[in-house]
């Protein structure tokens, strides 16, 4: 039988309950958003009592799958107002999976900063005050150093205390580097409960169960073999997530200067093909690095200074173009300086880039002001009135400086990728039950479909509805995007992945089983929303993205609104 462990801060009590029937098939996403909109009342105030925060691996999580370690975070979000899943890598998930939970459920609020360890036991409640405001990278030492290293641990930081709307939630990898389910304020929702950290100690148990082991070894290798072998994990593999910068310069699609330019003059100084001559000057830096065990991709990286003190694993794309180009800042060593900030204090790196650059533009720091920009996310932590601003995310201060040009969709800051060439992507910022979000189903040209146009204005929405529908699937399994996009566009791949899912929980699944699973977790989404009150202008990318052409293709965003309206309408 299927197992939930709730949890209710307010009690100090933990329970082992059946998964009920509703949630039974499910996991990741799509078992977090079904039990928020089940559980949670969708115009509640999300940093309130009946918010609830769950912690749920995808159905393929702890098996021999490569790249299904994903953890889903689920709630009301404090940023979006509306369902929210961020996920993350590391190796919380598979050790959850591996206890024998389908999700770890949390309710209620501690009447102090708390604590919990979850292993074979059960859990421990323990007083975490002496943990009050210590940054993320401390925590880990300090949690490494007490609890040994086959753990692993889920916390927040400063931000997440003060319940600050971009706070994250950081899960550590194998080899304790930090990484971030980053967006949407979840890690405000874990400090509204006083829950600061959760150390998860599997104990060592072997693989979860699986309906049919010879099956699964025979889909999981064929699998294996089809993402080894696509031409975007290659590129991956050998320059990581940062191959993306020169890719989106050339198209006129690297955010810059607040989404005002395509093109950054300084691209070629913090794009992936630079930062690997770099690491190699760096001792102790990596260019491949996995978050987590059973990763065949390893597009992560360790990032070190010259002397070999590692500054950030891993620098990604998205932080060097929110937190780069979008702010114009050409320096690499700057913006991995930057990510460690924002991974210590425990903010999202996108929304944090999004609030610099808008910043910037109402003159609060000069352009491509890494100094600056150092110090302004510094006082977070310490709690300024500029702080605070900022760490409440990029549409709170263009709210606070009175800049109308936020980049932002549902409260959320738009991640790499301007919306006026890249209009499937557009659309899918404008639709996505998420908010503007990097992993709700980015639409980019590629071999799969030679055909494909991303900056005619027609035809994007059945293009955005395709990878808003995978990705929620992908999100719900437990895969890793970058393993997982290869899979969503070679059809023979899709087959394989089936047939993982079938040996794993023994069901009958049919060709329609991937679409399936994530129109349903899309259609539950929606509706939460819609019942929180959100309406199609919510749908919507601002304005200037309509009327502003971009520099220098003079692109503006024209899909019809008609087209927009129609994607996750199940009905
Ligand atoms: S491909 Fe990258 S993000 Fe995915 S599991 Fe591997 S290291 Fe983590």
């Amino acid at each position: 039988m299927k197992k939930l462990l709730r949890i209710n801060m307010t009690t100090l009590k933990a329970t082992v309950e059946d998964t009920p029937d509703y949630l039974r098939r499910l996991g990741g996403r799509g078992l977090t958003s079904s039990l928020i909109s089940k559980e949670v009342p969708p115009a509640c105030d999300p940093l309130g009592a009946e918010n609830k925060l769950v912690f749920a691996p995808g159905i393929l999580a702890g098996t021999i799958v490569p790249n299904t370690g994903r953890l889903s975070v689920g709630a009301k979000s404090p940023l979006t107002k509306g369902i929210k899943e961020a996920n993350a890598g590391g190796t919380a998930a598979q050790k959850i999976a591996r206890l024998g939970f389908q999700a770890v459920v949390v309710e209620g609020k501690a009447k102090e900063l708390t604590l919990l360890k979850i292993d074979k036991e059960g859990v421990t409640f323990i007083s975490a005050s002496s943990l009050s405001g210590i940054g993320n990278y401390e925590l880990v030492e300090r949690i490494k150093g007490e609890y040994g290293e086959k753990i692993c641990l889920i916390s927040i930081g400063p931000a997440g205390e003060k319940t600050l709307t971009t706070a994250c939630i950081s899960v550590t990898s194998p080899d304790f580097h930090i990484r971030v389910a980053g967006r949407g304020g979840l890690g405000a929702v874990m400090g509204s409960k006083n829950l600061k950290a959760i150390v998860v100690d599997d104990g060592g148990q072997s693989l979860v169960q699986v309906s049919d082991a010879p099956g699964l070894k025979e889909a999981s290798t064929a699998l294996s073999k089809g993402i080894a072998g696509n031409g975007f994990v290659g590129a991956l593999r050998q320059f990581g997530t940062p191959v993306i910068v020169m890719v989106t310069n050339t198209a006129c699609a690297l955010p810059t200067k607040n989404y005002s330019q395509g093109q950054f003059e300084k691209a070629e100084a913090i794009c992936g093909e630079h930062m690997i001559d770099l690491m190699k000057t760096r001792p102790d830096s990596k260019a491949v690095h996995r978050c987590m065990d059973g990763c065949i991709v390893s597009c992560s990286n360790v990032y070190t200074d010259e002397k070999g003190e590692v500054i950030v694993a891993g620098l990604e794309y998205e932080t060097l173009a929110l937190a780069g180009s979008n702010c114009m800042i050409g320096d690499l060593d700057t913006i991995a300086r930057i990510n460690r900030l924002c991974n210590d204090i425990g903010v999202d790196t996108m929304d944090i880039g999004g609030a610099i650059a808008v910043a910037m533009e109402a003159g609060v720091l000069p352009w491509g002001d890494g100094k600056g920009a150092l110090r302004l996310i510094e006082e977070i932590r310490t709690g300024s009135e500029r702080g605070t601003m900022i760490g409440n995310g990029c549409k709170s201060t263009g709210d606070k400086l009175g800049v109308r040009r936020t980049p932002t969709v549902k409260g959320q800051c738009l991640s790499g990728y301007d919306p006026r060439i890249l209009k499937g992507t557009g659309v899918t910022f404008a639709t996505s039950p998420m908010g503007a979000d990097h992993t709700a189903g980015i639409v980019l040209p590629g071999e799969a479909d030679p055909s494909y146009i991303p900056v005619v204005p027609t035809g994007q929405g059945p293009k955005s509805q395709f990878m808003q529908t995978h990705m929620a699937t992908l999100d719900s399994l437990g895969v890793c995007m970058m393993a997982g996009i290869p899979v969503i566009e070679t059809p023979e791949l899709h087959g394989h992945l089936i047939n993982c899912v079938a040996a794993v929980t023994g069901e009958t699944l049919d060709e329609h089983y991937l679409e399936n699973i994530g129109a349903t977790v899309l259609k539950t989404e929606r509706a939460f929303n819609d019942a929180a009150g959100f309406t199609k202008e919510d749908d919507r990318l601002p304005a200037f993205f309509s009327e502003e052409g971009m520099s220098p293709a003079g692109f503006v965003f024209d899909v019809p609104v008609e087209e927009v309206d129609c994607v996750n309408r199940f009905e």
